[in-house]
């Protein structure tokens, strides 16, 4: 069969917000199989998102899931946990079927990347170009099994891979009925992975036994002024 990508992209509010959403709106209306949930790390969703959604024609879902207060400004708690946290939760609600991958709204997709995704069986593994000092964060692939990962932080880590790296299919992640993603800045993905049961024997390589970036881990850049115009005001927020 030909299963449905779910990606779950937590989004924040600020300056470069619309621009990066709009570019991955965009590379997404490629695609006819993705479902796109986006969740908002605040009090509530926006509505130039919820906006720009409707004009995606994507199916989607969006929400509102914050960080609690006290862990906002916490060096020690990785961004994006309670959003994607969230998109779970949703996920083990509403769908029994398909692929999970994690896009954050700032990083550049090429659109054979979802195409290769859809054949997850358990967990895919591929490269991220962009990735700390090496400038990439790779699985190393010998005989096409995954035997260790090219990454300038391995940090004990098991599986030194980015949020963007890897693909999960949901009967997968449904084995587990508990993990989730953890708090601890920087291992993020190596907890959510380790909290699956996964072995190294599970990862699938894709792009060409990992020879080939699909995907790289851009930043946008804020703008000198906060003060731009495309800045969504307070006033147009909703409760959707
Ligand atoms: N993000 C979020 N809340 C925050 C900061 C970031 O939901 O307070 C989202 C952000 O929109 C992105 C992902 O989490 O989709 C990763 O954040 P960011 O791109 O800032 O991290 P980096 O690429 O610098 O590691
Ligand atoms: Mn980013």
């Amino acid at each position: 069969s030909s299963p449905t990508v779910f990606v779950v992209t937590p989004t924040y509010r600020r300056p470069t917000q619309m621009a990066d959403l709009t570019r991955l709106s965009q590379t997404l209306m490629n695609l006819d199989f993705i479902f796109w949930l986006v969740v908002e790390d605040g009090e509530t969703t926006q509505l130039p998102v919820a906006q720009l959604l409707q004009r995606s024609g994507l199916p989607h879902r969006y929400m509102a899931a914050a960080t609690p207060a006290r862990y906002r400004n916490d060096p020690d708690v990785g961004r994006g946990v309670f959003n994607r946290r969230a998109a779970l939760d949703w996920l083990r609600a509403h769908e029994k079927r398909g692929v999970l991958y994690f896009a954050d709204d700032d990083n550049s997709y090429d659109i054979r990347l979802f195409q290769q995704i859809r054949s997850t069986q358990k967990v895919s593994v591929f490269p991220v170009g962009m990735i700390l000092e090496y400038g990439i964060s790779s699985p190393i692939v010998r005989q096409h099994k995954v035997v260790g990962f090219h990454d300038a932080f391995q940090a004990l880590r098991k599986f030194a891979v980015d949020m963007a790296g890897f693909a999960v299919n949901l009967e997968f992640l449904y084995r587990k009925p508990n993990a989730t993603i953890p708090l601890l800045v920087s291992y993020l993905e190596d907890g959510f992975l380790r909290a699956l049961g996964t072995s190294l024997d599970d990862l699938e390589p894709l792009a060409h036994d990992c020879t080939e970036v699909l995907v790289w881990h851009t930043r946008t850049q804020t703008p000198f002024s906060p003060n731009v115009a495309h800045l969504p005001p307070h006033s147009n927020d909703t409760n959707l």
